[in-house]
């Protein structure tokens, strides 16, 4: 019954292999990665496959395989998975505002796909009904209203624009997850609704500027990822960041991030770091996973990884499945992965540029004036798209806010690390200057400036570089054929962001459009959408208090608030916005501002609760040994601590919760922080009982595990 007689030899090759040293690696060696790709269902992978059940893989290149020829995908995608060693398979998913608390932020329900027949043999259990749709107890998830326990029943139906891929001995079907009456309750169904609206409106506005967008048009991303890597014997010793993530306590080493000499230095081999790198590396590639870029960051034992970019929904069910083995790989090489925004005080925090550009399916980039100018030879193409861009983040920055409102981007946000809490784009001198002499009235051809850099040196011979340098402050930087929206948070998923992002732009794309098609010019329209929304361009530098005030002035969207940035999802302007664009309706987002709001409150009330037992367990006995410290300040903190949880508590709506949160969290509990900090200052190193800065920041002189060295 299995496809090749290789299906067991599979199977036991996988347990041979469970053991087997992956971490060591000497050389590149291509043999090592002939693998690699093949436990992803696309490509030639699936169409050798399919081509055995008398399909091919054009197949897959039309959702409708759906309905039209579930039995055969499901044939292939059976015999494809015995072959890898899998026989498991589950509808993958991705629950709303699991960021920061869920281990790899999906959620499934994994179910063998063989079963006995009447005789005892193993037969297989996996046809195209299987495939294509799953049904799961729904009422456990954060759902904001949206079902009780009375009305569980959550849908799983197969997203036909991510491919399924195998792990371990497990086939996963990336899904989004739906109500009975099909309200989204995940981060991916929205994400979707977007693109489509995107898809629309976009194609529409094009085509009216004379570009061929038959093939569609999509959003294509690619997501930085900063993480922490520590000691995992010093992070057992932190109650702190096992339950949250960040440390809520703990006074400055003498060594932060002074000379920033951690950035970019090399990967040594003296510690853990590179080998586990190497292997979380090696994991992504085995499922297709184009991890190609690795460093050091800015902050101590903090690290990157960026893949290669492509279209949202698969980046982002790989960037999800990135984090999972980023803290699984970690835990095998001693040490322990941290994701959140800001796991240590004055030391930089982490992040996750999403990289961002529109395309048509067959390959037209937008954003890149030369390929605009080529697709429709109108020189007004491109000016006009960066107008509707430019106009959609003027007016629907506070949208921008509300999608990276992730708790731990409260500490980042405008601490000279990452851009504040005020949105504006950068867009380089030259870029503006072209806009600026369009929205004048000058119609011209976009000529991107070099210049050339020479060093003088008979050795290194003269170079050219854009004319364009970096802005770094900037949250949404234009960057020649991308934005960058620099302010989302490492722990996120980033579908929201992208939601947000690809929805905004439909709008204005359709407003452009209708009036276009009503008869106006596409470069009126586009000047007078410059002219109006000119204010939210800005090149200087965003952590300038100056600067920041000016913005301010200006009339730019600035929420410093996570907690008000996430109540802006039910303003009436966004529910129109949402609607029209048919993403979200009024009751999603209600229920997503809510599902939200509870789980900022869920992660202060996790991390008062850890400050109160880290004070009575470690911080007050260690001041008693040492017979030093402010003991009688510490043993008052803890009646704080409980009356604003007690008061959380009792306040009436998820709103009214989180702002007494966000108070308690950003003024109660970091003078309360300054009080432990104070008493970890006097006592002795022998009496003090939890893991110290010094202890988990600094790899390089602290590395308790034997690192795994490469090149045996
Ligand atoms: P940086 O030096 O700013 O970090 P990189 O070249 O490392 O830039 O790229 C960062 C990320 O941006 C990578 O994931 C990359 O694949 C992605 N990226 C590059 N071009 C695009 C694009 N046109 N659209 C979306 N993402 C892109
Ligand atoms: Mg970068």
């Amino acid at each position: 019954m299995f496809a090749t007689s290789a299906a067991f030899k599979a199977l036991a090759r996988r347990e041979a292999s469970r053991n087997a040293n992956i971490n060591v690696r000497a050389m590149a060696n291509l043999a090592a990665y002939e693998d690699f790709g093949k436990n992803v269902f696309t490509g030639s992978v699936a169409d050798e496959y399919l081509k055995k059940h008398g399909a091919s893989v054009e197949l897959l290149k039309d959702p409708s395989w759906v309905k039209t020829a579930p039995d055969t995908v499901a044939n292939a995608v059976f015999d494809w998975a015995i072959d890898r060693g899998v026989n498991v398979y589950c509808h993958w998913f991705q629950p709303m505002a699991s960021s920061g608390v869920r281990h790899g932020l999906t959620g499934q329900v994994q179910n063998m796909m063989l079963k006995f027949d009447a005789n005892n043999e193993i037969q297989k259990d996996f046809k195209g009904k299987t495939l294509i749709k799953g049904e799961t107890d729904g009422s456990s998830y954060p759902n904001g209203g949206l079902r009780g326990t009375h009305q569980a029943g959550g849908y799983l139906a197969v997203d036909t624009s991510s491919p399924i891929f195998c792990r371990g001995d497990t086939l996963f079907i990336p899904s989004a997850f739906v109500s009975y009456y099909g309200a989204a309750l995940d981060e991916k169904t929205p994400l979707l609704r977007a693109n489509a609206a995107l898809d629309k409106e976009a194609s529409r506005l094009f085509a009216l500027l004379g570009m061929d967008t038959s093939s569609g048009v999509q959003a294509n991303i690619g997501l930085e990822q900063e993480i922490f890597l520590i000691p995992r014997e010093e992070y057992y010793r932190r109650p702190d960041l096992q339950l949250t993530g960040r440390t809520i306590m703990g006074k400055n080493a003498p060594r932060g991030q002074e000379m920033c000499d951690h950035y970019m230095a090399p990967l040594s081999s003296a510690t853990a770091a590179l080998a586990c790198m190497q292997e979380i590396q090696d994991e992504c590639w085995r499922i297709g996973i184009p991890l190609k870029t690795r460093h050091r960051e800015v902050a101590p034992n903090q690290f990157e990884f960026a893949p290669l970019y492509g279209s949202n929904t698969t980046q982002i069910d790989q960037n999800v499945m990135v984090m999972q083995i980023i803290e699984e790989v970690a835990a095998k090489h001693g040490l322990a992965a941290l994701l959140q925004e800001k796991p240590f005080n004055d030391v930089n925090g982490s992040g996750k540029h999403n990289n961002w550009s529109i395309a048509t399916r067959d390959g037209v980039n937008v954003l890149e004036p030369g390929d605009v100018l080529k697709a429709t030879g109108n020189d007004d193409a491109f000016p006009v798209i960066m107008a509707a861009i430019v106009a959609a983040v003027d007016e629907n920055g506070d949208l921008m806010r509300a999608a990276i409102a992730s708790p731990g981007n409260d500490f980042r946000l405008g601490a000279c690390e990452a851009p504040p809490a005020i949105v504006s784009t950068y867009l380089g001198d030259d870029m503006t200057n072209y806009l600026e002499a369009f929205m004048n009235g000058k119609s011209a051809k976009y000529e991107p400036g070099v210049k050339t850099l020479d060093l003088g040196t008979r050795e290194v011979l003269p170079f050219q570089v854009p004319a364009e340098d970096r802005n770094r402050t900037s949250p949404f930087p234009y960057g020649g054929a991308r934005f960058e929206f620099r302010a989302v948070g490492s722990a996120q998923n980033v579908s929201l962001v992208n939601t947000v992002l690809n929805t905004i732009a439909a709008e204005k794309f359709a407003a452009f459009a209708e009036r276009i098609e009503a008869g106006e010019s596409p470069g009126d329209v586009a000047r007078e959408a410059l002219k109006k929304h000119w204010k939210v361009i800005f090149n200087g530098d965003n952590y300038d208090e100056a600067n920041q005030q000016m913005l301010t002035d200006r009339g730019l969207w600035r929420i410093d608030s996570g907690v008000e940035a996430i109540a802006q999802l039910t303003d009436s302007k966004n529910i129109a916005l949402f609607e029209k664009m048919n993403v979200f309706n009024g009751e999603e987002l209600a229920a997503r501002q809510d599902v939200l709001h509870g789980h900022y409150i869920g992660t202060v009330e996790m991390e008062a609760l850890t400050m109160i037992d880290m004070i009575n367990q470690h911080v007050i006995p260690s001041v008693k040994a040492a017979g030093v410290g402010p003991l009688a300040e510490l043993e008052a903190s803890i009646p704080k601590l409980k009356e604003a949880l007690s008061a959380i508590h009792a306040a009436n709506s998820p709103l009214e919760k989180a702002r007494l949160a966000r108070v308690l969290r950003l003024e109660t509990m970091i003078d309360i922080r300054d009080v432990c900090d104070s008493a970890e200052e006097v006592v002795p190193a022998n009496l003090w009982t939890l893991a110290t800065y010094k202890e988990l920041l600094f790899l390089d002189s602290h590395t308790v595990t034997e690192p795994e060295y490469f090149g045996e």
